[in-house]
């Protein structure tokens, strides 16, 4: 497949073309099945490719979004929660157990046809890898159950890639009430046995009204016994200990952020953990933009995800989350846009992911825009015209 009537392409590699995100104008790029073959100017680009040609119609080409940070797998609504909460009431850790009850009484058809339907409009955004956690089970047959669904998902062919999380520590379940610890030591023992062959990373809900910082702990050392990476949901309903957790732990992500003090943002940044930042979830529950300028002053690499989960950030769309962090985090549209692919990548342990350079998966989306800049210019406009997954056009708007 060969790529041309790019105006404007994206490769996040600088030593590819101009600028950080190394981007190469009037451009072609080369796919040799499931990989990208070459890249350059369209004057350059070699001759006598036999295969399709896809014309960018002198739109901006990307690479696919990594969305970092998704809850995909559940059952139930909560808009009427939601509308509440719109209405005045506070947003607690609390909800979280309405979509425990309805996900327990959902079969696995269930809960693969709307995690289906989620990782669909994903792809139609432009997003082609997606992390997917669990943590709506709380007990040891329904995380096996939504890790399953997660690894079903990772196996349809015209879907993203995906990455699975076990989350068993996102809040205590009903009938532990009162007895965590007991919970804790459930997630430690049958809960990871269960999870752990299903599962790339271990994460925990470290903040008041789930977990504190030593329960934290005790599940991410049990997870990173067994194999599994570290990530943790950080600071995001007040300032806490999650992000030096974090630090401590050498976590892969640091995930929300959205109350840091100095000390957290230096010990995030020299431990080497990608800062995770979730605007649509900061918008939806009214908490305060997220420390981005700060965290990128002090060289930590930043990712962006979606946070998509039906309580409180009920979205699948990377163009809108771009715009937020440009709107809203006063990030640039090109530092959004990296933390959108390489940033997303990064924080799930890839460090060369996200780029569209030779050897890279052949993921892009094609923008029916001039430059990623449009992404914010143009909030909540749909710009996507074309997804490429694994070397093969999957998404195409007429
Ligand atoms: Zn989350």
């Amino acid at each position: 497949v060969l790529i041309d009537g790019i105006g404007l392409l994206v490769t996040n590699d600088p030593a590819m073309g101009a600028g950080p995100l190394g981007e190469i104008r009037d451009a072609a790029v080369a796919i040799d099945g499931d990989r990208i073959a070459w890249v350059g100017p369209a004057s350059a680009a070699p001759e006598g490719v036999d295969g399709d040609r896809l014309d960018a119609a002198g739109g901006c080409v990307l690479p696919g979004f990594v969305d970092p940070h998704t809850h995909l797998v559940f059952a139930g609504d909560r808009s009427a929660e939601f509308a509440a909460r719109l209405a005045g009431r506070a947003y607690d850790a609390g909800g979280i157990r309405a979509t425990v009850a309805a996900t327990r009484a959902a079969d696995m058809g269930t809960l693969l046809d709307n995690a289906k339907r989620l990782a669909g409009e994903a792809l139609k955004g432009g997003t082609t890898t997606l992390e997917v956690k669990s943590g709506y089970g709380l007990d040891v047959p329904t995380e096996r159950r939504s890790l399953e669904v997660a690894a079903a998902l990772g196996e349809a062919p015209v879907l993203p890639r995906v990455s699975p999380t076990f989350l068993g520590a996102h809040v205590v379940p009903p009938e532990f009430e009162g007895r965590s610890d007991d919970y804790i030591a459930l997630v430690c023992g049958e809960m990871l046995d269960a999870c752990t062959p299903l599962a790339e990373w271990c994460d925990v809900f470290c903040e008041r009204g789930a977990f504190d910082p030593d329960q934290s702990r005790t599940v991410l050392v049990a997870g990173h016994s067994r194999g599994l990476g570290v990530r943790v949901h950080a600071n995001q309903l007040a300032h806490g200990p999650g992000a030096q957790l974090a630090a401590e732990l050498a976590a892969v992500s640091a995930d929300h952020l959205t109350h840091l003090t100095e000390p957290d943002i230096e010990a995030l940044a020299s431990a080497g953990v990608v800062a995770t930042l979730l605007p649509t979830a900061e918008l939806c529950t009214r908490e305060p933009p997220g420390p981005a300028r700060r965290l990128l002053e002090a060289g930590a690499t930043v990712a962006l995800g979606t946070d998509c989960n039906p309580g409180t950030s009920y979205t699948t769309s990377m163009p809108f989350v771009i715009a937020l962090a440009c709107h809203l985090l006063r990030m640039t549209p090109a530092e959004a846009l990296a933390a959108a692919t390489s940033g997303g990548a990064a924080a799930l342990g890839d460090a060369t992911g996200g780029r569209l350079v030779p050897g890279s998966p052949a993921d892009a989306v094609l923008l029916d825009a001039p430059s990623y800049v449009h992404l914010a210019y143009r909030p909540g406009v749909n710009l996507v015209s074309s997804v490429v997954l694994r070397g093969e056009r999957v998404v195409q708007v007429a």
